[in-house]
This record gives C-alpha cells, sequence and structure tokens, in this order.
C-alpha cells in the first residue's frame, strides 16, 4: 500500500489512557437544534466552499484538530490507532493522527486505501504525517483508542473490500472506538445500519448532527464540534440555530433515554425493532459483561457512590456506571473546588482587617496557589482513581461509560473502551443469604 512506512514505533499499546484528565463540556439535548440529512450536510458544504471560500483543508483542520482534543478530553488515551479513507472523513482522521501526536499520544495510522487513491486534501494530510514520522502501516494495531475516519457522510451502500475489513476489526477491538462525523457504514439520514458498521463508544459528528445519529446503537455518545460554519449559511437553508459554541468548540449532545425525534423512514415499530436488535447484538458481542447483577447504580455521584458503596458491602454483586468521574461534581467541579476559592477569598479579606486592629499587612491576591490547590490536592487533577479503588474496595464492579435503560430491567453502560451489555438492575441473582430489596428495578433516567 503506498505511504506505508516501517513500523519502527515500540508504543506499549497495552499501557493505560493517562493523558489530559477529564475535563467538563457544555451538554444540551439533542431536540433543542435541527438535525441535517446527508443531502443539507452537502449543501452547507458546498455552501461554504463555494460561496465563502472556506477551502475543505480548513474544515479538515478544524475536524481533525477537534477529533483530537475530544479523544485527549474524553478517553486519554496512550496510544491511538486512526483509521482513515480516501475522502474528507480520512483527512480528518489524518490531521487528528497530528494533533495527537504534537500532544504525546502514540499514534499510529492505518489507510482503507492506496495512498495514490486519496482525495487532495487527505493526501495533503497524509503527506504531513508521513513526513512527521507518524506511522503509517498496512496492518492496523490494537490500541487504547481506535479512530474511525474511513467514511463520512456520503456514504453508499454497504461498506465493501478494505475498508469492510477494517470496519470489523475495530468491532472486534477491546479499545474504545471514537468516530468522525459518523459511524462507518451507517446512513447519516436515515441512521440505517449497514453491513458492517462501526459501532462507536462516542461519535464527534460536525456543524449539526445528521437526521441518523442520535437513534441510531451505533451512534455512542454523541459530541458536536464546531468547523466555523457561518449562521448566514444556515439561514439559507431555512434554518434557525441557536448559538451553539460561544463557551467550547465541542459539545456534548444527549438525547434523555434515548427518545429521539421521528427521523425519516423510522416509525415507533422500526425504533423498537432497531432497540431489540441492538440489545440482542450488545448480548451476542459482549458475553463478558453480560454477567447477571444484582444492582446496577448509574451515576456515581455523593448520592450513587454512597448507595453502590453500601450495597457492594452489604455483599450484594453491585455494577457502577460513571460516564466522567467517580464522585460526581462535588469534588471535582461543585463543592470541594467552590470552597477552596471562598476560603481564599475570605483569606485575603480577613488578612486586610490587620492594619488598624493588629499591625500591618500587605496582601498581593495570587490565583496560582488556589489553583495549585484545587488541582494537585483536592481533585487529584481531575482524576478519580481513589474513587474507583474506593468502590471497588468494597467489592464494587466498576464500569465507565454512559448507561442507558432500555427497558425494565435491562440497560447498557460503557467501560471507556466499549459500550457493553448488562442485564439490567436487580435481576434477583442475589448471593447466598442476601435479602431482596424491593423496587431496586425501578426504571430510571438520571438525564
Ligand atoms: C459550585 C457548587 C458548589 C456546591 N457546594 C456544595 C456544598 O458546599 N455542600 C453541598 O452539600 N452541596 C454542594 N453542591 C451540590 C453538590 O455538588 C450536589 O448536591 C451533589 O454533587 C449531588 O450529587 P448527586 O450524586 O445527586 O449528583 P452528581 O454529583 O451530579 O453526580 C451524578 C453523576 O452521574 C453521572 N451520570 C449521569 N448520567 C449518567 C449516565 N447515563 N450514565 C453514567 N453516568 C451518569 C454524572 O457523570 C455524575 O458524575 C455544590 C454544587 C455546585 C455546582
Amino acid at each position: 500500500m503506498a505511504g506505508e512506512t516501517d513500523e519502527t514505533d515500540e508504543t506499549d499499546e497495552t499501557e493505560e489512557p493517562q493523558r489530559v484528565p477529564g475535563q467538563p463540556m457544555t451538554m444540551i439535548d439533542s431536540r433543542s437544534i435541527p438535525a441535517l440529512t446527508a443531502s443539507q450536510m452537502r449543501e452547507v458544504d458546498r455552501i461554504m466552499a463555494e460561496d465563502l471560500h472556506i477551502e475543505l483543508v480548513q474544515m479538515v483542520e478544524n475536524a481533525g484538530r477537534s477529533l483530537a482534543e475530544l479523544a485527549l478530553r474524553r478517553f486519554r488515551p496512550a496510544t491511538v490507532t486512526v483509521l482513515a479513507g480516501p475522502g474528507g472523513n480520512g483527512g480528518g482522521g489524518l490531521a487528528a493522527a497530528r494533533h495527537l501526536a504534537n500532544r504525546g499520544a502514540g499514534v499510529r495510522v492505518t489507510l482503507s486505501h492506496a495512498g495514490s487513491d486519496l482525495g487532495a486534501v487527505p493526501a495533503h494530510q497524509l503527506d504531513i504525517v508521513t513526513r512527521m514520522g507518524i506511522p503509517v502501516s498496512a496492518e492496523p494495531r490494537p490500541a487504547v483508542l481506535v479512530v474511525d475516519a474511513l467514511i463520512g457522510y456520503g456514504l453508499r451502500g454497504d461498506p465493501g473490500g478494505r475498508t469492510a475489513e477494517l470496519i470489523d476489526w475495530a468491532n472486534t477491538q477491546a479499545s474504545a472506538i471514537l468516530t468522525l462525523d459518523n459511524p462507518s457504514g451507517l446512513d447519516v439520514t436515515t441512521g440505517r445500519a449497514g453491513t458492517p458498521c462501526i459501532r462507536a463508544t462516542a461519535t464527534l459528528t460536525l456543524a449539526l448532527p445528521k437526521t441518523g445519529l442520535a437513534g441510531a446503537g451505533e451512534t455512542g455518545e454523541l459530541f458536536l464540534a464546531d468547523i466555523s460554519v457561518p449562521p448566514a449559511v444556515y439561514r439559507r437553508l431555512g434554518l434557525t440555530v441557536p448559538p451553539l459554541f460561544d463557551h467550547d468548540t465541542i459539545i456534548e449532545l444527549h438525547s434523555p433515554c434515548r427518545t429521539h425525534p421521528e427521523s425519516p423512514g423510522s416509525g415507533s415499530q422500526a425504533r423498537a425493532r432497531k432497540l431489540q436488535a441492538l440489545q440482542t447484538s450488545m448480548t451476542e458481542r459482549t458475553p463478558a459483561m453480560d454477567e447477571q447483577t444484582d444492582v446496577v447504580v448509574i451515576g456515581m455521584g455523593p448520592g450513587g457512590e454512597d448507595a453502590a458503596g453500601r450495597l457492594a458491602e452489604a455483599g450484594l454483586h453491585v455494577t457502577g456506571v460513571e460516564a466522567r468521574l467517580v464522585g460526581g461534581e462535588c469534588p471535582y467541579w461543585g463543592c470541594v473546588p467552590s470552597k477552596m476559592m471562598i476560603r481564599a477569598a475570605g483569606l485575603l479579606a480577613e488578612a486586610r482587617r490587620v492594619p488598624g486592629m493588629a499591625g500591618t499587612s500587605r496582601v498581593t491576591p495570587d490565583w496560582a496557589p488556589v489553583a495549585s490547590r484545587i488541582r494537585d490536592e483536592a481533585t487529584d487533577s481531575w482524576n478519580d482513581k481513589v474513587a474507583v479503588d474506593r468502590f471497588t474496595g468494597k467489592g464494587g464492579h466498576f464500569t465507565r461509560g454512559r448507561a442507558r435503560i432500555t427497558a425494565p430491567g435491562r440497560g447498557h453502560g460503557g467501560d471507556g473502551r466499549r459500550r457493553a451489555g448488562f442485564p439490567g438492575a436487580h435481576r434477583g441473582t442475589r448471593r447466598t443469604g442476601q435479602p431482596r430489596r424491593p423496587g431496586l428495578h425501578r426504571e430510571a433516567c438520571r438525564r
């Protein structure tokens, strides 16, 4: 395959994720903004490039940079394998490979097509990647994170050939899969999954969500990145889009309990069938996680962690699922950091009262020690290892990811590597001598 380089890098792909600590992200309800069909997105791209001269290379760069940013914020991967296709989507993946390598990740690239078959923009990105010495290998290597940048919204028919092989390879990895714009193989307009189709842990879609994404089980967690589409472009398409990226260039989209707006071609029966198929496929492909458990606690904030810990100590088989950090908002963003800030302000105010009462003082405020105390002493750089160990030390089982209740007593959650199926809360597989807790199977949606 053209564009290949020798595999000289000796990165240890078994290394644990350890990069930038998890950071809060703006989250909005996906139903509050419009979603685009593939042809509407094509029109957005056309207006951008032809009418406004915002070149594809600029959009690809924005996409790639955001993809790398999300990879670091969400997964903190020590090693990444980027699967790149021949079009703009592949170009974004290759740009992300560069940004991830710049930030210290061990990155490898595998192309679905020969380098000579790449479009101008991905070829340009590949040239940079190759000059930087980032390994480009014919065979993909296992890594903590797989980035899927094989096929974008232009999919026609089922993926085939080498692209299909790489999709199958990714789906069999234990790694998390972060996909660019849409899971490769998914029809972004209808949400129909082709054969094969990437089953993503998270999807970073661009500009606006696509109509088929929110309802598709293959999407995983859904994030949205700014590729600098001017509001006038949306107005030309008759769309009203609120300001989305005032505070950040990446936001998280959520659909409460995954009750999605209807997408073309999907009625409630179709959605039910899709859900059934998803549950079946989750069970089939994650036998290790399909263990029975007494209780699933979704959200390990102060409330969830306390409940889960007590139940585990009482001898129940408890699975705690947390999308962000065990401990919740209180220790990392709420109670503790705010009290440290208030304490610092109080000290400054008190010290200013010394003159006239107890002698002299000169007060020079400095944010740096406050910030470093919050980072180092209170939050451990927003690392929840201690909290996770606290829970597992009580006998609890921990899973990182966003959980969903899919039916009474059934749900699925994520482990930070792959979303996994579990039979749900309170399956009645108590260890001997444990009383059954009535009501624990009640359906709940935390968001
Ligand atoms: C600035 C500030 C200061 C505060 N100061 C104080 C104080 O001094 N004293 C005090 O008592 N309280 C204080 N609070 C409030 C306190 O932080 C909250 O009351 C407390 O964190 C609530 O705990 P919780 O477990 O209910 O929810 P959270 O702490 O919000 O935890 C919920 C967890 O669930 C996770 N989650 C949600 N959905 C899912 C899903 N589908 N799958 C997996 N995981 C999921 C989230 O990631 C989160 O970690 C403060 C809050 C703020 C913002």
